[in-house]
């Protein structure tokens, strides 16, 4: 965590979010995944740990304690539980699993249909907005870039309606620049489409390089902004924005 934080302050950054991968709690026993997501013991270590750098930085960094949480339909209430246990600052809210295959799996294409699979996707997100349980999406649209393109009249039929669902939730949308080192690599989550159409109903954008580096702290910022920019978003100036747990710069979009 000190090397993410001193990472950080040396890119000038003022402000810093820790998200680690929140336990599988929707899974049996304490350690189901190791190796992508803490244990569910190890989650008290990391909230005092992140609290203790919190302190200890304060003169030097604002440090934001957070976690990034998997959205599974019907663990709702476990999954709140888990996060009122602690006194994070933030949550982020992922979408990590459609059916019983990661967003990130491949070979899942080769028995399901694109069409059906991202619009149960985008469901799950529109469920996860409204969940109240997440201050900020992340790497909205992340599917896709695993998955085969699709039309243009079903990507404009997807997307509205989600990003007035997250509009009338109250969430923020992470710009994620981790697609920028991903798969083609032109794009971040959400794609630019997406933004468009969450430029378009005013949700607030928050910052995140999807960091499992300390040196990928801020990664595409500079490129993210510039995508900003062209979609008319003003960048120049961050602002706080409340969230339903407290606050989180972020561009205003509206
Ligand atoms: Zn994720």
């Amino acid at each position: 965590m000190v090397d993410y934080l001193e990472s950080a302050i040396a890119r000038g950054m003022t402000e810093f979010g820790v998200s680690d991968h929140g336990p599988a709690y929707f899974l049996p026993g304490d350690h189901p995944l190791p190796g992508t997501q803490m244990a569910g013991s190890e989650l008290s270590r990391y909230v005092d740990e992140a609290l203790c750098h919190q302190e200890d930085y304060a003169d030097r960094i604002a440090v934001k304690v957070g976690l990034e949480a998997d959205f599974i339909e019907g663990q709702e209430a476990v999954l709140g539980r888990v996060l009122e246990a602690h006194p994070f600052d933030y949550v982020l809210g992922s979408v990590h699993y459609v059916g019983n295959a990661s967003v990130f799996s491949r070979a899942r294409w080769q028995t399901e249909r694109a069409e059906d699979t991202y619009a149960e996707y985008y469901r799950l997100v529109q469920l996860a907005a409204a969940s109240g349980l997440f201050d900020s999406l992340s790497h909205l649209t992340v599917i896709e870039a695993y998955g085969p393109p699709v039309g243009d009249d079903l990507v404009t039929r997807l997307y509205a309606p989600v990003a007035r669902a997250v509009a009338a939730s109250g969430c923020t949308v992470e710009i994620n620049t981790s697609g920028y080192r991903k798969m083609g690599g032109d794009e971040p989550f959400p794609n630019r489409r997406m933004l468009r159409e969450l430029i378009a109903c005013g949700v607030p954008l928050t910052f995140g390089a999807d960091s499992h580096r300390p040196d990928e702290v801020g990664f595409g910022r500079e490129r993210a902004a510039a995508l900003l920019h062209e979609l008319g978003v003003r960048t120049d100036a961050p602002q706080r924005v409340s969230t339903r747990r407290g606050s989180l710069l972020a561009f205003r979009t509206r």
